[in-house]
């Protein structure tokens, strides 16, 4: 059933929808989610005429803001398990900035057993699961942390930028690659990685909401019978914030940065827009992210993409082009 449930992932774009609840202490509690129904979820918009209005919206499942880290990660296991089994696997987040793209992938600042994202879980699972194969194949695997902001492609494990990164999709040959065979060696990785982005975010004010951060996991297996080489990776990508700027209202590097989230997004849009249509094309050379990951998108490569919306009122356009964006992508 398992192996079925694998086999369906093969090539196919997976759009999973997640509303975050309100946080504790908002006095607002009015929500502009309607409601949801498995893959469904409608909107409330108002209209001119004071009329409510609803806009639906289909996924391959939505999460409601009661859903918990475990139910989550439930649903996306089945790639994790093929990334042992030689694919590349890419999952994303993205959402304005609040919407909760770190709490899926990361979690929350303080970290609890429940409350452990998508990469924690990742990561614990594929410990898990080599080690059950390790009579017949052993396992190696290790990680990089990077970071894209303007367009510019960094290290997070050492800080140094990455120059020459005119990369093949899985390797960025400069960046450091960690062996890691426990969860506690990914937490500290991690946290190396949060400190060096937290570094270089001194200049200006919390940076990582307006850079790409991503982990990517490379898995080596070898056949202890056969000798055969199995290579399989994952990308877990932490996106910039969505959420488009008021062109009136910044300058200079704000601007700057708010047009190359903006490039880097819609490439990205356009990527897995044009390969969920089986497109001959695919514009991959657009922006820094989608060169990165080009090996990992298409293909025999299974992609998963978090879409993140906030529930009040105020968020409500940014809400819906999320929810347009990822209805393009599904
Ligand atoms: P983003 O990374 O998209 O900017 P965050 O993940 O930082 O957003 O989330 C914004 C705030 O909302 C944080 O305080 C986070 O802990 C909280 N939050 C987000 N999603 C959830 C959730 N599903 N349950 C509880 N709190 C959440
Ligand atoms: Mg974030």
């Amino acid at each position: 059933k398992l192996y079925n449930q694998v086999q369906d992932l093969k090539g196919k774009i997976r759009v999973y929808c997640r509303v975050r609840p309100f946080l504790p202490g908002q006095a607002s509690r009015f929500s502009t989610v309607d409601h949801i129904e498995e893959g469904n979820i409608s909107i409330i918009t108002p209209s001119k005429y004071g009329k409510e209005g609803r806009k639906s919206f289909s996924f391959n499942k939505v999460f409601g803001p009661m859903a918990t880290q475990a139910e989550v990660f439930a649903d996306t296991e089945p790639l994790i398990r093929s990334v042992l089994d030689g694919y590349n696997v890419c999952i994303f987040a993205y959402g304005q900035t609040g919407s909760g793209k770190t709490y899926t992938m990361s979690g929350p600042n303080e970290l609890t057993e429940e409350s452990l994202g998508v990469n924690y879980r990742a990561l614990g699972d594929l410990f898990q699961l080599s080690a059950q194969r390790k009579e017949v194949i052993i396992y190696e695997i290790s990680c990089q942390m990077l970071e894209i902001y303007n367009e510019q492609v960094r290290d997070l494990l050492t800080s140094d930028e990455i120059r020459n990164s005119s990369s093949n999709g899985i390797n960025v040959p400069e960046a450091v690659l960690v062996p890691v065979s426990s969860t506690s060696d990914v937490i500290n990785l991690m946290n190396t990685g949060h400190k060096n982005r937290a570094v270089s975010a001194t200049a200006m004010n919390d940076r990582s909401s307006r850079s790409h951060s991503c982990l990517t996991v490379h898995v080596q297996g070898r056949d202890l019978t056969s000798g055969n080489v199995i290579r399989g990776s994952m990308h877990l990508v932490d996106l910039a914030g969505s959420e488009r700027v008021d062109k009136s209202e910044v300058t200079g590097d704000r601007l700057k940065e708010a047009q190359h989230i903006n490039k880097s997004l819609s490439a990205l849009g356009d990527v897995i827009a044009s390969l969920a249509v089986k497109s001959n094309h695919v514009p991959y050379r657009n922006s820094k992210l989608t060169q990165l990951l080009q090996d990992s998108l298409g293909g025999q490569a299974k992609t998963l993409m978090f879409v993140h919306i906030s529930p009040e009122p105020d968020t409500l356009g940014e809400t819906l082009s999320t929810l347009k964006f990822a209805e393009r992508v599904a």
